[in-house]
């Protein structure tokens, strides 16, 4: 049969601790438990450098996936080949959200660790858009992450892209904000919610790498914080994290903060 990793590789994957599946309160469970739901498979820690602005960053890079999304994947991908429908093969996976862990240093020393919950945003991110801040946010929280005495980890969200609406309505969004409206009034036009993003597969991989420690956690967004401790993580002290404000995305910014974001007008310089 196939298998998205074949079985061969699979088997010694997990005899090293490689791939691994925890559950949704973060503790490691059984390959042949895995299927209950909200397990998430891990691959990692794979070492990865990274090199951002001219400056170099060690993390062990983690791929994390849902393991019902993953066993659905596998299954039509078995299907496809019999078919011999391989072509289909790079859409059917790459339509499947795998976030990210990039972890810096050793948990295991851990006691009030530096976190990011960076939601995945490819203008941003990856182009360098300057519409809004997620760019110099991600590459700033690293290297806060780096220097800092305890370090810490970033959790990239693959699938929250423009607050979990995706790239093709996020790209029709900009087109009404340039039109006049704002960045939630944009989302309400296409009858889409303000923030569709699920923090719960963060929850569990923070309850796995965090464990009962309290942590600290870079962020402007009050409800991150709210919505990590709905899912039971308590011990959450919230550092403001303001960075990659310009003319560009000011009036972003603006909405954001009457949205609920703690930016005074002094952090985005329109005070
Ligand atoms: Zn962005």
């Amino acid at each position: 049969m196939f298998t998205y990793i074949d079985p061969a590789v699979r088997q010694k994957l997990e005899e090293q601790g490689k791939l691994f599946q925890i559950d949704r309160d973060g503790h490691r469970v059984a390959a042949v438990n895995a299927g209950t739901r909200g397990s998430i498979s891990i691959l990692g820690p794979i070492p990865m450098p990274l090199k951002l602005c001219e400056q170099r960053v060690d993390v062990a890079w983690y791929a994390c996936v849902r393991h019902t999304e993953l066993s659905k994947i596998e299954e039509i991908a078995d299907e496809l080949r019999q078919q011999n429908g391989q072509a289909a093969f790079a859409t059917l996976a790459s339509s499947m959200a795998v976030n990210s862990v990039l972890l810096i240093g050793d948990p295991r020393h851990w006691e009030n660790p530096l976190v990011r919950v960076h939601s995945s945003c490819m203008t941003g991110d990856v182009f360098g858009s300057e519409r809004c801040e997620c760019g110099p946010q991600v590459q700033s929280a690293l290297n806060l992450i780096k220097h800092d005495e305890q370090g810490g980890m970033v959790i990239y969200m693959s699938g929250h892209e423009g607050r979990g609406i995706g790239l093709w309505a996020k790209a029709a969004t900009y087109l009404l904000q340039d039109a006049g409206e704002d960045t939630y009034e944009a989302n309400r036009s296409l009858g889409l919610p303000d923030d569709s993003r699920d923090f719960s597969d963060a929850a569990s991989l923070l309850k796995y790498f965090v464990g009962d420690e309290p942590f600290r956690l870079l962020t402007n967004n009050p409800k991150k914080v709210s919505d990590l401790a709905d899912m039971g993580l308590h011990e959450i002290t919230r550092v403001k994290h303001v960075t990659g404000v310009s003319e560009k995305n000011r009036r972003y910014l603006d909405a954001k903060r009457a949205w609920g974001h703690d930016l005074s007008p002094e952090d985005i310089g329109s005070g």
